[in-house]
């Protein structure tokens, strides 16, 4: 989010100076599902506001990112899947908030298990969201934003003008100020860490850890990425082919600490159970990669 707030301000000629105590997008920002989508989901709880502003910025990425590329999805319908009419009707108001073509129900003609009545295919994009956030950093840079990887902000300062940053380069221990006008906490799931106390909430802010497993792009068949409910408690789950690989999650638990980012035995099983739905193989090959992300709710 910092590198997106300070390509943004620095394009508007705002002076901006955008500091990571780590590599950047070494935060949640390389650990998502790397889907830019309005989010079928949120017009399923009556959020069409969101799902449209949400289609617009998917729509401009598109066109203005070459990091950003429309991906054919397969949504499963089914009993124990997504009702035939409810995503029916989802993706016409889909298609007609996001400017894309209408999808056309198919039987399952053996692609997918048994239980699976047919599929609808519709458009969304994909991303690679550490490759996204460097593009981010780079047109910064770019605008004349000051861009500072290994430098921690240790806490900051209000001051009768403006505001006062403390900040530490990682590599020498050197401290320094920074005065500014604002501040802008993008700090993700350490943003606690950098609020002042009298606006510490624990109850506000709560963290949610999401895992993902990479496989071998020959552990899956199919040509295009998979929406469809786990058959172990009916959550949303993905299979997501992206060229030599394929990414199947996710989860969603709570925790209490950002740092929380080994993937555990349990969670493994559970995406791998989930999505041997789709693909039996994700059982019996090991997986050749897994990453943990969190979530700030
Ligand atoms: C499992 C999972 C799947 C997801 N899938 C999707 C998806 O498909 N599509 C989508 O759009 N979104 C998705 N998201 C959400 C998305 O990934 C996040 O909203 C986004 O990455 C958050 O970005 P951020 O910049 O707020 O946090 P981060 O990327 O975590 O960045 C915060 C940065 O702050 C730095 N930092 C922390 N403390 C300090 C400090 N004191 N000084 C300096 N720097 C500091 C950290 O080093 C870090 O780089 C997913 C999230 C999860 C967990």
């Amino acid at each position: 989010m910092g590198a997106g707030v300070a390509n943004a301000l620095s394009q508007a000629g705002i002076s901006v100076i955008l500091v990571d105590k780590g590599d950047f997008a070494s935060g949640t920002s390389s650990k998502s599902s790397k889907l830019i989508h309005g989010g079928l989901r949120y017009l399923a709880q009556g959020r069409i506001g969101l799902t449209r502003s949400l289609l617009n910025e998917r729509n401009y990425l598109v066109k203005h990112t070459r990091a950003v590329k429309e991906e054919a999805f397969d949504i499963l319908v089914g009993r124990n899947q997504f009702g035939k009419l409810s995503i029916r009707l989802g993706l016409i108001l889909y298609g007609l908030l996001g400017g894309g073509k209408p999808s056309r129900f198919k039987k399952n003609d053996g692609l997918y298990p048994d239980e699976v009545d047919g599929y609808f295919t519709y458009a969304d994009c994909v991303t690679d969201d550490s490759y996204l956030t460097i593009l981010n950093v780079v047109s910064a840079h770019q605008n004349g934003a000051i861009c500072l990887n290994y430098v921690s902000c240790l806490g900051m300062e209000k001051k009768e003008k403006g505001i006062t940053a403390k900040l530490q380069d990682i590599l020498t221990g050197d401290v320094f100020d920074v005065d500014s006008s604002i501040i802008i906490n993008c700090a993700g799931a350490w943003i606690t860490s950098l609020l002042p106390e009298a606006l510490l909430d624990s109850k506000s802010i709560r963290m949610s850890k999401g895992i993902h497993l990479i496989y071998s792009r020959n552990a899956f068949s199919g040509d295009h990425a998979v929406a469809f409910k786990s058959p172990i408690d009916g959550r949303q789950m993905f299979v997501i082919p992206r060229e030599k690989v394929v990414i199947i999650g996710t989860t969603d638990t709570f925790t209490d600490s950002p740092s929380d980012l080994t993937v555990k035995p349990d969670e493994r099983d559970y995406v791998i159970k989930s999505c041997s739905f789709v693909s039996r193989l994700f059982s019996s090959v090991s997986p050749i990669g897994e990453y943990a992300g969190i979530r700030t709710l």
